[in-house]
């Protein structure tokens, strides 16, 4: 490839990633942030199934999906509303869940770094079950159940949270808690200590992005 020819893929993967971001930025003024008490609440039953249940899932999964998160509650857009939307990888399909209950969860724990797209550029450490079984019904009312383990047991647990008004703050490790929140008061950012991170100077200056949102 000649110089020219790379230089100009450079700058068309540059406008795209701003392209992405801008999208993020967009999706995440439409996401209930850290402070509104509706982020404390607790969402009541969906009882009526329809187009407008259906039209809120598919507006909560675009705005997920722009914000490059893995799951959304409607609680995080201000709608007390047991629903919910999950997608764990690029490939699976996006779900949406509503009234959803978790029937059984594993005695097996596993620990794993969390964000949450209400939570600006902090992450927490948030020790969960590692596999989580649970039902409710889809968007047009029809029962499901699911199986779950590893991230998308994690997601949902962290989903089915918001709808009760928990925040992986109240699920962290005190310190990380009282970190988190300095930061969410600061407007700082917070990431959780790297397990050899003792070594490094600038500890906890620099904000890695977690792997996963929600
Ligand atoms: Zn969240």
């Amino acid at each position: 490839m000649s110089d020219r020819a790379e230089t100009e893929t450079d700058e068309r993967r540059e406008q795209l990633e701003a392209e992405l971001l801008e999208r993020r930025e967009a999706a995440l003024a439409h996401v209930v942030q850290f402070g509104d008490p509706v982020l404390k609440s607790k969402a009541s039953p969906v009882r009526e199934f329809g187009p407008e249940l259906r039209a809120e899932a598919d507006r909560m999964i675009a705005i997920m999906g722009d914000a490059m998160g893995v799951g959304l509650a409607a609680t995080q857009l201000g709608i007390l509303r047991r629903l919910l939307v999950f997608r764990v990888g690029p490939d699976s399909e996006p779900t949406g869940l509503v009234n959803p209950k978790v029937e059984w969860l594993s005695d097996e724990l596993a620990i794993a770094e969390e964000g949450c797209l209400s939570l600006p550029r902090v992450s927490m450490d948030v020790e969960r079950p590692l596999h989580a079984r649970v039902e409710g019904q889809d968007v047009d009312g029809a029962e499901i159940r699911i199986e779950a383990s590893g991230l998308e047991a994690r997601v949902l647990q962290h989903e089915i949270d918001h709808l009760d008004g928990v925040l992986i703050l109240d699920r962290a490790p005190r310190q990380q808690r009282k970190g988190a929140l300095r930061a969410l008061r600061e407007g700082g950012s917070y990431s959780p200590p790297m397990p050899d991170e003792s070594e490094a100077s600038d500890a906890g200056a620099e904000h890695r992005e977690p792997k996963h949102t929600a």
